[in-house]
């Protein structure tokens, strides 16, 4: 079923108090849509989040990705949000919005302070119309959404406690996506997250906070994260990788008879397995 905004909130929110956190999965096309719905059902109870777009629309496309994550998740039985990942642009905003995303991630990152908090005051109240919850970014992340990079998060602008909550005091934004040592996509050297400041942004912040760039992360670290007010964590590179893995294995046999379906089959078991695992470690154990 496809999550209103309220009840995407209410699934957030119920994350934050207990210590646990959504998954949001990048899908870019039928096969990791798919996957990822799949996953969803395999592990019920929880919600997932399905992020199509916007960086994915270049790829497949703004109508057909947004049909086919809407129809995906409202034909599924498990509870899927519909999301628009890192937009910094409110025309995309307002077309998902309309479609019947569950929410939206504004992001003003790269702006100054306060062009940031324009941006993401504007993006808020064409969602309020919707009734779609709002995610928003304060500090730059290091990477690349769609490739890995092996970025380097110390070249980059950490997140400020103070400024964090002045600038979810003057957005009234739902969720807020922070930078502390992550990064997006894999690298060679260990990301380490710098879970003293996010200890200090979760004090100064009343919102759940998110976690970008989650993949490859020590469960350790990513347990320490979930224990500090993160309760949405972006996996993208992980799917990616898990696909790509189980194209190269499948490929010998699949090339000699030009058999692509397997080749696809093969990529979305792969990506469903690892989003299995996932949202299973994001889940608290009882
Ligand atoms: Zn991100």
């Amino acid at each position: 079923m496809l999550l209103t905004g309220t009840e995407g909130l209410k699934a957030l929110t119920t994350a934050y108090e207990n210590g646990h956190a959504l998954p949001g999965f990048v899908a870019y096309n039928l096969e990791t849509v798919q996957a990822i719905v799949a996953a969803a059902e395999a592990t019920p109870g929880s919600a997932v989040l399905l992020q199509a777009g916007s960086s994915p629309f270049k790829h497949a496309g703004r109508e057909p990705l947004m049909r086919l994550a809407l129809d995906a998740a409202a034909h599924s039985s498990a509870p899927l949000g519909v999301h628009l990942d890192h937009s910094r642009d409110l025309e995309e905003i307002t077309a998902c919005l309309k479609a019947g995303y569950t929410s939206v991630m504004v992001d003003g990152s790269h702006l100054p302070f306060a062009e940031n908090i324009a941006l993401t005051r504007e993006a808020v109240r064409r969602a309020r119309d919707h009734g779609a919850w709002v995610e928003a970014e304060l500090g730059a992340l290091a990477g690349d959404e769609d490739i890995s990079t092996n970025a380097n998060a110390s070249t980059t602008a950490m997140t400020d406690p103070s400024q964090a909550a002045e600038f979810v005091a003057e957005t009234n934004v739902d969720a807020l996506a922070v930078a502390v040592g992550n990064v997006h996509g894999f690298t060679t050297t260990p990301v380490h997250l710098d879970l003293a400041r996010l200890a200090s942004i979760y004090s100064a912040v009343p919102i759940p906070l998110v976690l970008h760039g989650a993949s490859g992360l020590p469960e350790q670290q990513l347990l320490g994260a979930l224990s500090r007010g993160v309760a949405k964590v972006n996996v993208n590179a992980e799917l990616r990788r898990a696909y790509l893995q189980a194209v190269n294995t499948q490929l010998p046999t699949a090339l000699p008879g030009s058999d692509a379906v397997s080749i696809w089959s093969a990529g979305r078991d792969a990506v469903t397995e690892a989003a299995t695992r996932i949202i299973t470690q994001l889940t608290p154990r009882s």
